[in-house]
């Protein structure tokens, strides 16, 4: 019998790290330990970046950082794992800091693509967040986006256009519900980021030229405001879910901060 020295690599993945800033810096470095020592072989680890917090109760700056590791394990046991870490580091400091210091989000999982509540993948936001993207862009430039693809230093160079145009599309529930009647009647234009708002859906085709496509639903119990939709939504889609046009324009206004800051 020959003697594997050494074993298979095992799927290439990229993590993202999060929290607040100050406390995280050590919280990443004990995560990282963490992952080493179980079944996850930590490949690269990006330099930590300050970035803006998106939302008003997120809170002050935050800290995010990428890593990219190799394991032998299926998607939903490192999701575990991560899980098992963010739990631990509550459980130690969540009366001083709060449970969420460290959030641990796979982003890819080599090409897999599934769209389940539980695991979603690649991770429905990473193509959009220039908080993500920044430090993802530093170990992970090369690997590619299954379903758009496009390596992440081709999503991170379309982040770095002046202008983004994002076309706003309002589902039947939404455009029937008067309230959003002089929604959006005018361009809205958030940093960057201008919102054009468009009555019928165009193809994806037609979509080439913009940066993203927003679908707006009326919110429900299966759907709550801020979920990500049960069925996936398409290639460049950010599909909100909504009580009103308030809370609409709150979510364009997030999703502005997360594609700009
Ligand atoms: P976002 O995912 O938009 O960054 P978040 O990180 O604040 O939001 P959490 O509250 O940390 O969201 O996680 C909510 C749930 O998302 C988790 O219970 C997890 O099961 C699920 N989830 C789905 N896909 C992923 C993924 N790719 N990585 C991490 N968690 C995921
Ligand atoms: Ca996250
Ligand atoms: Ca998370």
């Amino acid at each position: 019998m020959p003697i594997t020295e050494t074993a298979p690599a095992g799927t290439r993945c990229l993590l993202a790290l999060g929290g607040n800033l100050g406390r995280s810096e050590r919280l990443f470095e004990w995560a990282i330990q963490r992952l080493e020592s179980q079944s996850v072989r930590v490949v690269s680890v990006s330099r930590n970046f300050e970035t803006r917090a998106v939302g008003e109760q997120a809170g002050g700056g935050f800290l995010n950082a990428a890593a990219v590791v190799e394991t032998q394990d299926t998607a939903l046991q490192l999701l575990e794992l991560l899980q098992s870490l963010e739990a631990d580091s509550g459980r130690e400091r969540v009366i001083r800091w709060g449970p969420r210091t460290l959030d641990l989000d796979l982003l890819l999982f080599g090409s897999l693509v599934q769209w389940q509540p539980r695991l979603m993948l690649p991770h429905p936001a990473l193509w959009h967040r220039r908080f993500v993207l920044s430090s993802a862009v530093e170990v992970a430039g090369g690997m590619l986006h299954p379903l758009l693809g496009q390596t992440v230093e081709q999503l991170w160079q379309r982040l770095s256009e002046p202008q983004l145009s994002v076309t706003v599309e309002c589902a039947e529930d939404v455009a029937n519900d008067g309230r959003f009647a002089g929604f959006l009647s005018r361009p809205l234009q958030l940093g960057a980021v201008q919102f054009l708002r468009r009555v019928a859906a165009a193809s994806e085709q037609s979509d080439q030229h913009v940066f993203a496509r927003v679908l707006l639903r009326a919110a429900t119990a299966q759907n709550p405001p801020w979920s990500y939709p049960l069925q996936y939504p398409g290639l460049r889609t950010i599909e909100l879910f909504v009580q009103g046009p308030e809370q609409a324009l709150e979510q364009l206004r997030q999703t502005a901060t997360a594609i700009t800051g």
